[in-house]
C-alpha cells in the first residue's frame, strides 16, 4: 500500500461524475487499499477515490474511535432517507475548513464490497453523515456548495 496525494478544492477532477467499477482487478484493489492508508494518514473518516484522482465509484469509511473499522463501498447507491440532522462537516480535499450542513439523519445505502459482493450498510448520525459526503464526491459535488452561512477556518475556533 502506499498513500496517495488527496487532491484539493480547485482541482477540476472533483468536479466530475465518477464511473461504475465493472470488475475487481488488482489495480482496484491496490487503489483501495492505498485509499485507506491516504485516508487513516490524514486522520479523516471517509475519502471516496476521486479524491486522489481517480473516477471510479469507490469510497471508503471508518467513523470508530480506534480506526479498526474500514468500510469499503463500490458503486454504492442511497435507496433510503430520513430525518435531519444539522452539524459541522470537513473534508480532506479542502484542509482547515469546515461549515454547517444539514443532510438526513438517517441512510441505507446498498453497495458492493470488495469481492464483488452486495451488502447493504444503514447508518444514523455520523455514519449516515459519511456516507452522504462520500457518495456526493462520486457525483462530483463537494460539501462546500451545501454549506450553510460561511466556510469557517479551524483556526478561528481556537479564538
Ligand atoms: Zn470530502
Amino acid at each position: 500500500m502506499a498513500k496517495r496525494n488527496i487532491r484539493l478544492e480547485k482541482d477540476p477532477i472533483l468536479y466530475k461524475i465518477s464511473k461504475e467499477v465493472t470488475q475487481m482487478t488488482n489495480r482496484n484493489r491496490e487503489l483501495i487499499g492505498d485509499m485507506l492508508e491516504t485516508m487513516y494518514d490524514a486522520d479523516g473518516v471517509g475519502l471516496a477515490a476521486p479524491q486522489v484522482g481517480v473516477l471510479k465509484r469507490i469510497v471508503v469509511i471508518d467513523v470508530s474511535e480506534e480506526g479498526d473499522e474500514p468500510v469499503v463501498l463500490i458503486n454504492p447507491q442511497i435507496v433510503e432517507l430520513s430525518g435531519e440532522q444539522t452539524g459541522t462537516e470537513g473534508c480532506l480535499s479542502v484542509p482547515g475548513k469546515h461549515g454547517t450542513v444539514t443532510r438526513a439523519e438517517h441512510v441505507k445505502v446498498k453497495a458492493l464490497n470488495e469481492d464483488m459482493k452486495e451488502f447493504e450498510i444503514e447508518g444514523d448520525g455520523l455514519l449516515a453523515r459519511a456516507l452522504q459526503h462520500e457518495i456526493d464526491h462520486l457525483d462530483g459535488i463537494l460539501y462546500t456548495s451545501k454549506v450553510e452561512g460561511e466556510l469557517v477556518s479551524n483556526s478561528e475556533d481556537e479564538e
